[in-house]
């Protein structure tokens, strides 16, 4: 974990051990049974675990504390998201995951009254989720101007036709943010879109299922829905921020997204590193002779925990740069984070199964379920590929310029 006093606040250094103790108590001792289980046979069990986290004031780190969080600035909720990551059921026992904390965020700032009242407020007490629909199997979801999804204006209310499909945690859900193309001749196909909540009890909204990933179906919040909108009706106050606006409010969405995926990642690693060292020490080769006196199992700790250290400056720093300049200004961190930091979580959990044997790819340790379920890390949130192009554009921009 992290050793070096500016990552931290006088804030967090109170709260670090105080989370660091309910995950080591709480959910170290059940996660396994509950992520290769069934999540919905343990909901009670897992909202008893909320009321405890809401008991001790560590519920929903990330929201003001009129809103019954913890106030914490984004660069200090990113340190309490890494300790969180290090369970699969952290974010979630504390109400902050993914894509909760995004819709989150983005109700509090462009939502309506009404819809804060009847659907933000309860969200943010952990009462019901949500989820968002954006990506269409039809579509390269890599360059999302291309959405056949249509919203047409039908007095005071739109009626919504499309396919989605990856609407993470759908299965449960109460409402999504969707979308939807409300401006389909607007020259510019960046103002065509817009994002409109849709409850999930209505009539024309389907979850056709949960989308099997590498094997596993999952389940509730464990899940990513293939869903339908057929002549789905809601009222037109059910959009958030203006028409044709989805773009702007998708990009700002994903700025401080990225913040909490990223130190989610390094919980992860910290966690499978933690979890190499100890099989290390443990598997003996021969008697007295355990894989840790092995040469290129010491080079794989140590290159894991160098790139671990360096993953979380450069968030940290990103986070501080988003915070003191804003998203738009820290664009080619952000990007730099996205791949860099996806790249390190494939390396750390790829060795420390190697480290494991065959023991490391069965389903007794917690590394199968972050090597099936964070592949996706290097895809979600734009593809590394998308990112790098992002940064090297902006690097090579001076060089164009010049003769
Ligand atoms: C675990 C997971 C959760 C998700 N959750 C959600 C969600 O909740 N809501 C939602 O709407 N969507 C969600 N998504 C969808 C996600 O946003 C898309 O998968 C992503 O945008 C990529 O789109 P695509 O899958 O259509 O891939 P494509 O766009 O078809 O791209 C395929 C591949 O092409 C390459 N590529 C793409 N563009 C470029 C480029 N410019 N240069 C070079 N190579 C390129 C990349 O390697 C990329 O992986 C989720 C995805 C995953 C895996």
């Amino acid at each position: 974990m992290s050793n070096s006093e500016f990552l931290t606040s006088s804030r967090t250094e109170e709260l670090l051990p105080k989370y660091r103790a309910f995950l080591k108590e709480h959910l170290y001792p059940i996660e396994k049974e509950i992520i290769y289980g069934s999540f919905k046979a343990h909901l009670p069990q897992l909202n008893s675990l909320r009321q405890l986290a809401k008991k001790e004031k560590l519920f929903a780190p990330h929201l003001s504390e009129s809103e019954g969080g913890l106030g914490l600035s984004l660069f200090e909720f990113a340190g309490i998201s890494e300790v969180l990551g290090s369970s699969p059921l952290g974010h979630y026992i504390f109400n902050c995951q993914a894509p909760d904390i995004g819709n989150m965020e983005l109700m509090h700032q462009f939502a309506s009254k009404e819809l804060k009242d009847q659907y933000l407020k309860p969200l943010q007490r952990g009462e019901i989720r949500s989820c968002f629909a954006m990506t269409e199997p039809e579509h390269a979801g890599s360059n999302p101007k291309h959405l056949s999804t249509l919203a047409i204006r039908d007095g005071d209310n739109y009626i919504i036709n499309g396919h989605k499909w990856f609407t993470s945690s759908a299965d449960g859900a109460s409402f999504t943010i969707v979308m939807a193309v409300t401006d389909p001749q607007n020259p510019n196909p960046y103002q065509r879109a817009s994002m409109i909540l849709v409850p999930l009890d209505n009539p024309g909204y389907k979850l056709i299922r949960n989308i099997p990933i590498m094997g596993d179906v999952g389940e509730d919040y464990m899940s990513h829905g293939e869903v339908s909108f057929t002549d789905c009706r809601v009222p037109v106050s059910n959009l958030i921020g203006s028409e044709g606006q989805g773009f702007v409010l998708a990009q700002e969405r994903l700025g401080p997204g990225r913040i909490h995926h990223c130190m989610r990642w390094i919980g992860i690693c910290e966690r499978a590193l933690d979890l190499m060292c100890k099989r290390a020490v443990y598997r003996e080769l021969d008697p007295g002779r355990p894989l840790a006196s092995q040469q290129t199992i010491q080079n794989w700790i140590a290159e894991c925990s160098a790139s671990i250290k360096a993953s979380r400056l450069m968030v940290m720093n990103t986070a501080y740069q988003i915070e003191k300049f804003g998203a738009k200004a820290a664009k080619e961190d952000i990007s730099t984070i996205k791949f860099f930091v996806s790249d390190v979580l494939m390396k750390v959990l790829d060795k420390a199964i190697q480290v494991h044997g065959g023991l490391g790819i069965t389903d007794d340790t917690l590394l199968s379920f972050w090597y099936r379920h964070e592949r996706g890390a290097r895809i979600y949130d734009g593809p590394d590929e998308v990112h790098k192009s992002v940064l090297a554009r902006s690097i090579l921009k001076p060089y164009m310029n010049h003769e």
